[in-house]
């Protein structure tokens, strides 16, 4: 129970230092911006974790449509290789060539991503097709691949060309090409398998990539041959302008950028692929806007909530520095006002024990420190001395001086007994009006006359004038008595007063100006 009174008390002390309210003040403020600061920091850790998550989606997403791109251009590349062997081989007569029609057929309709399979002759006149017939006159020498195959006697991989509308069916096609030769290994044709388009359009369309997403499938040289969402004016466009092509690819097959498309401007996340083994890559995205969709929303909320708590924190915070700064100007007002009331008591005591003319004690501390002087001189067994002053003819000193000359002559006086006190239990005191006393403990006789007598030859040294007096000179006369108290009689202070104020009368009687010994002679003489 102390202790945690102490504690409280402790506590006290501590609000009322002065510099616990800049301290709090930069407490307050400190608490609220690290409150903002830390959620501004998980706000940004938040927002990464969301882009590291999509670019691993994009990622995983670009190797498996790689994958897939790779195994349906193999599988017609398969097709394409036989078709070669076939028609380098057993060569291309009329039974032949119906033979292999219905075998290419058959592989067409087997294969979803196979569009055709065609061979040319070194003219670029259509040998044999999987549809079955030759258009009249057809000829596709002017196409990309042939030229190629023609111009490269050397390159027997298989080529793929540039997306082109199919001239049997009008579907965009890739071209996926193998060159033709004769025995002699000069060119003898082109055979052709055509990849549909719209296969790979179909299998894109069932990612979900979400509201501003893409999935493309573009050559190395940047020409786009799918787009997901499907857009038929971009097919065969280029987009090699991009990022991806000028700065990315080159260096590395795959890999991962934040970037603005070249086609819509949208900012994406760009994941590629380099498909092995054929000169094609593919690149998913996803729209920066729909990765970081949700973290924004959460990012709205959770920015109202902690600002309205820093609001509130600060605004507490603040409203209790209030309080603090509030209690210590009441403590400040407290404090100055207990000082004020100190003085004013001291004052008040100062003036109920003191004389305001004189500045000596006053007649009520006078009786006070006689009773208990007399007590202690009782025990003691020591004498207490009284000397009683009385200024001569004072009454004509005030006539004609005036009063005030009368309360400065008191004055003079009053400092003249003070000089008297000679121990710090001697007692000078006005008794009332002219008249003062000087209580002298363990003082006989003899030294009460002697301090008193000092004081009168003092005042005579002085010489003040006095017209009204007989010497033409201020002076006073004093009357000494000196007892050793009993215990047991209670009469003595009475006593000690009566016989100091006969001394004086005494002493007024035998002419003034004088100091006179309580005895009895005394008595006799005022009898
Ligand atoms: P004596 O020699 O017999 O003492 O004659 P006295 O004229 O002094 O007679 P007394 O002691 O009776 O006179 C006291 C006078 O002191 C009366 C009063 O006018 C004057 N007195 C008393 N108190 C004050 C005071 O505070 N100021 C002034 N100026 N005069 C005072
Ligand atoms: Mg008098
Ligand atoms: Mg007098």
């Amino acid at each position: 129970m102390s202790t945690s009174t102490e504690a409280g008390s402790s506590f006290r002390r501590w609000l009322r230092r002065p510099a616990i309210v800049p301290l709090a003040r930069i407490f307050v403020v400190l608490v609220c911006v690290s409150l903002v600061a830390t959620d501004g920091w998980l706000i940004l850790k938040a927002r990464e974790v969301q882009l590291r998550e999509a670019e691993i989606e994009t990622s995983n997403l670009a190797s498996a449509l790689a994958r897939q791109a790779s195994d349906s251009l193999k599988k017609a590349d398969t097709v394409l290789l036989d078709l070669v062997e076939r028609l380098q081989v057993d060569g291309m007569s009329p039974q032949q060539l119906q033979r292999l029609q219905g075998l290419m057929r058959q592989h067409v309709y087997e294969q979803a991503e196979l569009h055709g399979l065609f061979a040319y002759d070194r003219n670029g006149n259509w040998v044999v097709n999987s549809f079955g017939e030759v258009p009249p006159g057809a000829n596709n020498s002017d196409r990309e691949y042939f030229v190629f195959h023609r111009q490269h006697p050397d390159d027997h991989d298989a080529h793929v060309g540039l997306p082109v509308r199919s001239r049997t069916t009008g579907e965009w096609i890739i071209p996926l090409s193998r060159r033709l030769e004769d025995a002699q290994g000069n060119f003898a044709g082109v055979a052709l398998a055509t990849v549909s388009i719209d296969y790979f359009r179909q299998f894109y369309a069932t990612f979900d990539v979400r509201e501003h997403g893409a999935i493309n499938l573009a050559l190395n040289d940047g020409t786009l041959l799918v787009r997901s969402p499907f857009r038929e004016d971009l097919i065969g466009s280029s987009i090699a302008r991009g990022k991806i092509f000028t700065h990315l690819l080159p260096h590395s097959p795959t890999g991962t950028a934040l970037l603005p498309s070249v086609i819509d401007g949208v900012e994406r996340l760009f994941s590629y692929r380099q498909i092995q083994g054929y000169p094609l890559v593919v690149i998913t995205a996803l729209a920066e806007e729909d990765i970081l969709a949700d973290w924004r929303a959460d990012t709205h909320r959770q920015l109202f909530v902690v600002s309205l708590l820093a609001l509130l924190l600060a605004l507490f915070g603040f409203y209790l520095l209030r309080l603090i700064k509030e209690g210590q100007r009441i403590e400040v007002e407290l404090v100055a006002t207990r000082d004020a009331l100190r003085s004013f008591n001291k004052r008040l005591e100062q003036q109920a024990l003191e004389d305001e003319l004189t500045r000596l004690a006053n007649r009520r501390r006078f009786m006070h420190a006689l009773q208990d002087e007399h007590s202690r001189a009782a025990r003691s067994r020591k004498p207490l001395a009284l000397v009683m002053f009385d200024v001569d003819y004072f009454k004509q000193y005030n006539d004609i001086y005036g009063h005030s000359a009368g309360d400065e002559c008191l004055r003079t006086v009053a400092d003249l007994i003070r000089g008297g006190q000679k121990r710090p239990a001697d007692l000078a005191a006005r008794y009332g009006g002219e008249e003062f006393c000087l209580l002298l403990p363990e003082t006989d006789a003899q030294g009460a006359l002697l301090v008193a007598e000092q004081i009168r030859m003092a005042l005579e040294d002085l010489a003040l004038p006095h017209a009204g007096s007989p010497g033409r000179r201020l002076s006073l006369s004093a009357g000494v008595n000196v007892c050793l108290p009993q215990p047991t009689l209670a009469s003595g202070i009475e006593s000690l007063v009566q016989g100091a104020d006969k001394a004086l009368y005494a002493a007024k009687a035998s002419g003034r100006d004088r100091v006179v010994l309580y005895d009895g002679k005394v008595d006799e003489l005022i009898g």
